[in-house]
């Protein structure tokens, strides 16, 4: 597989640290509010660039944080006269509800700020130890951007270049706080408690971490001081990412991460999401007019590096793809229950084998640095192969085949295609009492049958000296 490797600049071959395996950091979000649309988006394209590498048979250890100590959820947890944790523990429960409607699978680890103070105690005091970061006379801790010569390697930035920004316009470096800070260009690893915020005792002073430091420490702990792939949205190339590597590097005295994805933007009918414009949408908002499965699918419409333009036309078409994939799936879905119990024609398997080379195509599409548009084109291919090759009174095998097919492409982008139907335990009941009575009866035919149906809707029979027992799968 390729990658675009933000720290390279260039399309390099994936080569794990370690054979079939990935370990992989997201940058999560800032847990103050619902999660917003462009938080969405990298949420579900390495979602999917994970989903792809599980089904391509690596074993995919995916980090991704929250961060639940910040500014603005201090300043959200004032406004409602609530502490910041139940700020933060509220919008985490959110996000995680739009998470599921977006089907993106939970991260293996899902670690918050507040919990790993000790790690980045821990990581900050050996900075200072090294000379790469100095507590001035408030507290206040700072990392010595000057001092890491490969600082910028990431965004390209270089120190006179920081510097001339930061005197004429006032950089992202800049934070306010006491002016015994050494170099402009310095950057806060822990600041000072200020009057009604949480703090931690740490040996400089009581107070809070600042932000980059998090997701150095969650890496390093979770993953390990070198990981294969560190991902997030392009607007935290710098100073966020920038500032991750200028910690971890200096602290561990490793490479940080080897691939660096990063996803564009997405803009709203052409213009940058801000609630001045009030063309602000939270996935939440989303979810009122489309299920969220159509909201994934028009995301993974284009490569995730692209800028990606969100509108209502754009929406409308995404629903009508996505729709037209879910109706192949039900109609093939119906001709096999109508189908021909034989076995596949001649034709039918020459159809069937030209539905496998589609999966080819389709990898190739993955494996070219996540390319999910073209990905998706190939299976609207497929689904106009199905839609013109399994018919009415075609077998039950060819069109069981093609739906499979057409399902397990799907769920590697995430996509929920069909519905289980919600299978009442009266119905459940009803058909074991039926299939009992046909054994009695020696119909073993309809005895399987019966299984199988319930097995398609997700109940499993187990016969057991006590009865038949049921479970749900
Ligand atoms: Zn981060």
């Amino acid at each position: 597989m390729k990658i675009y490797n933000t720290l390279t600049k260039r399309l390099e071959e994936f080569v794990p640290i370690e054979e079939n395996k990935v370990t992989m950091y997201v940058c999560g979000p800032t847990v103050y509010n619902l999660i917003h649309i462009g938080n969405a988006r990298p949420m579900i394209v390495f979602d999917t660039f994970r989903r792809y590498m599980t089904y391509r048979g690596y074993e995919v250890d995916y980090v991704s944080n929250f961060t639940d100590v910040d500014d603005k959820i201090i300043k959200a947890a004032n406004e409602e006269g609530v502490s910041s944790s139940e700020i933060s523990e509220r919008y985490i429960a959110e996000c995680k509800k739009d998470m599921e409607g977006l089907n993106v699978m939970p991260a293996t680890v899902h670690p918050k700020a507040t919990e790993e103070i000790p790690e980045m105690i821990d990581m900050i005091s050996t900075l200072i130890d090294q000379g790469y970061a100095y507590a001035a006379s408030d507290g206040t801790v700072y990392y010595r951007t000057r001092k890491f010569s490969d600082y910028g390697k990431l965004s390209g930035k270089n120190i006179d270049e920081l510097e001339s920004g930061h005197r004429s316009e006032g950089h992202a470096l800049k934070v306010s706080g006491t002016e015994d800070r050494e170099d402009d260009l310095d950057f806060v690893l822990w600041k000072p408690k200020k009057e009604g915020e949480p703090y931690w005792k740490s040996p400089w002073c009581d107070g809070r971490p600042g932000w980059h430091i998090e997701c150095s420490c969650m890496s390093k702990k979770y993953l390990g001081d070198t990981i294969d792939i560190h991902a997030g949205g392009e607007d935290l190339i710098f100073p966020h990412h920038e500032n991750e590597i200028a910690q971890s590097e200096a602290a561990n005295g490793k490479p940080f991460a080897h691939y660096w994805m990063h996803n564009g933007f997405l803009n709203i009918d052409n213009q940058k999401m801000s609630k001045s414009l009030g063309n602000f949408f939270t996935v939440r908002d989303i979810s009122e007019k489309y299920d969220l499965q159509v909201l994934r699918f028009f995301m993974l419409s284009a490569q995730y590096r692209s800028p990606l333009n969100f509108s209502d036309a754009l929406m409308e078409s995404a629903k009508a793809g996505f729709e037209r994939i879910k109706n192949a799936v039900s109609n093939l879905s119906d001709i096999e229950k109508s189908g021909a119990d034989t076995p596949m024609t001649d034709e039918e398997k020459k159809n069937l084998e030209a539905a496998d080379s589609f999966k080819e195509r389709f990898n190739e599409a993955m494996d070219s640095d996540l390319n999910t548009a073209d990905a998706i084109s190939v299976i609207f291919e497929l689904v106009k192969h199905a839609n013109t090759t399994a018919k009415e009174g075609c077998s039950k095998e060819y069109a069981a085949a093609l739906r499979k097919e057409i399902l397990t492409l799907g769920d590697v982008m995430g996509l929920i295609l069909e519905t289980k139907a919600e299978v009442l335990d009266e119905d459940i009941e009803r058909l074991i009492e039926e299939r009992q009575q046909a054994r009695k009866d020696k119909n073993f035919a309809r005895a399987d049958e019966i299984r199988d149906e319930l097995l398609s809707k997700g109940i499993q029979l187990k016969d057991t000296r006590e009865g038949v027992k049921w479970s749900r799968i």
